[in-house]
């Protein structure tokens, strides 16, 4: 069996309600115990999730409410999944209680409010490997060499390994994360900047208009002349573009950037035809969409729909067990991929990982008035 060289049979103490533990976690570090492993270390815990996006997050405090510990792994180096890395400055209004927040707040509040489980985080990380190691275990392991080892895992890995559609110009990495941004993390860098932003969406659009009114200078390039965003915005644009607010270049296409050592001076666009112009940048944005993909986890043998997780939604369970996935990656009929849809699902998966970890002692249930916040 895969797996079986891991010499050391994780028990699962003192994790069962009303049991006597310490405080936090009992995470155990056996660095280089595993026959195979190159580097890195390996962890035991009651769960393993896998994604530190907003319902990761609330997660680990369902599991915590049910006294479970948790391994958080993520791939990025920050949590907060989708809010973080792409539209941390954008208000939220759906999310029960809050009639606005930004999501970066979101995602310090989930943080804050997990942190009383002491959770664990491998940051950086990508979970590559899922296999089972006999006893109802499972063990993970990381790009970084990480092993973790788990009797459950909840998978709240959401649209997969995101990454930006690139548009194909030479040379366009030297540019990266210096004049060319895919996401918008902090508008107030973009302040007296010239900036060009190419692509025909709702994104490209809000922040069109957005930066309007900070930048020196916003050019917007798309294909063609109708745009694929909503219509208020899109008449917000071409009110503006008639102000002489905004150049809309139209229908251009990105042919080639000038610059040096990552500092952009110009983009060059050119029409289908030929027409070719020079547009003095010290910015481009191109937001084409994103490209996603379910990466390792499409290897694991799950059942899949259309590239998401097919799940019981009574149970969170997906089609191995032990196995539970919450979020914008789950999909049974009716899913709707919204973050209160995936919070009330993390509330499912830790009632469900507790019933297969603690099978003896059947959960009690409590209001979260009755019981606190276990340890906190
Ligand atoms: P994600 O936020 O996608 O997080 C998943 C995490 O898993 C990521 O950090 C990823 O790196 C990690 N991951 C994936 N695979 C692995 C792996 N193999 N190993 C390690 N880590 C991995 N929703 C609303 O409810 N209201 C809104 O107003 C709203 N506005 C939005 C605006 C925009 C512009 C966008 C893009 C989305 C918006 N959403 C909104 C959707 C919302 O952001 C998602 O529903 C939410 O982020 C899903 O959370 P999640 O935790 O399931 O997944």
């Amino acid at each position: 069996m895969p797996g079986s060289a891991v010499q050391v049979r994780p028990q699962l103490p003192n994790s069962a309600p009303g049991a006597s533990r310490g405080r936090g976690l009992y995470f155990v570090v056996f660095p280089g115990h595993v026959s195979g492993m190159a580097s890195g270390h390996m962890h035991q815990t009651d769960v393993v999730i896998v994604g530190a996006g907003p319902v990761g997050l609330f997660t680990v405090f369902e599991c915590g409410m049910v006294r479970l510990n948790c391994h958080v792994v993520d791939v990025l180096d920050d949590v907060g999944g989708q809010c973080t890395a792409l539209y941390p400055e954008k208000p939220i209004y759906d999310i029960p209680g809050f009639p606005r927040v930004e999501a970066a707040e979101l995602v310090v509040r989930l943080k804050a409010q997990a942190a009383a489980f002491k959770p664990v985080y491998h940051l950086g990380e990508q979970v590559q490997a899922l296999e089972a190691i006999g006893g109802g275990f499972w063990r993970l392991t990381t790009s970084k060499d990480t092993v973790l080892q788990a009797r459950a895992v909840i998978i709240a890995a959401g649209v997969g390994a995101f990454g930006p559609n690139r548009p194909p110009l030479a040379g366009i990495e030297t540019f990266e994360s210096k004049s060319v941004f895919y996401y918008v993390t902090q508008r107030e860098n973009f302040r007296g900047k010239r900036v060009v932003i190419a692509g025909g969406g709702d994104t490209a659009v809000d922040w069109a208009l957005s930066l309007a009114e900070i930048a020196a200078r916003v050019s917007v390039i798309h294909r063609r002349d109708r745009f694929r965003a909503a219509p208020e915005s899109e008449a917000q644009l071409k009110a503006l573009a008639k102000a002489g607010k905004i150049d809309l270049v139209v229908p251009y296409q990105l042919a080639s950037l000038d610059g040096a050592n990552g500092r952009l001076t110009a983009v060059n666009v050119a029409t289908l035809d030929g027409q070719e112009k020079k547009i003095a940048a010290d910015v481009l944005l191109p937001f084409f969409g994103l490209s996603m993909s379910l990466g390792p986890i499409a290897d694991w043998s799950l059942a899949l729909e259309r590239n998401q997780i097919v799940i019981d939604p009574s149970t969170a369970a997906t089609s191995k067990p032990g196995i539970f996935a919450v979020g914008d990656v789950v999909h049974y009929p009716g899913k709707l991929k919204l973050i209160l849809t995936g919070f009330a699902e993390a509330a499912i998966a830790a009632r469900s990982a507790y019933a297969l970890i603690h099978p003896e002692t059947p959960l009690h249930f409590e209001y979260s008035t009755t019981s606190g916040v276990p340890n906190a």
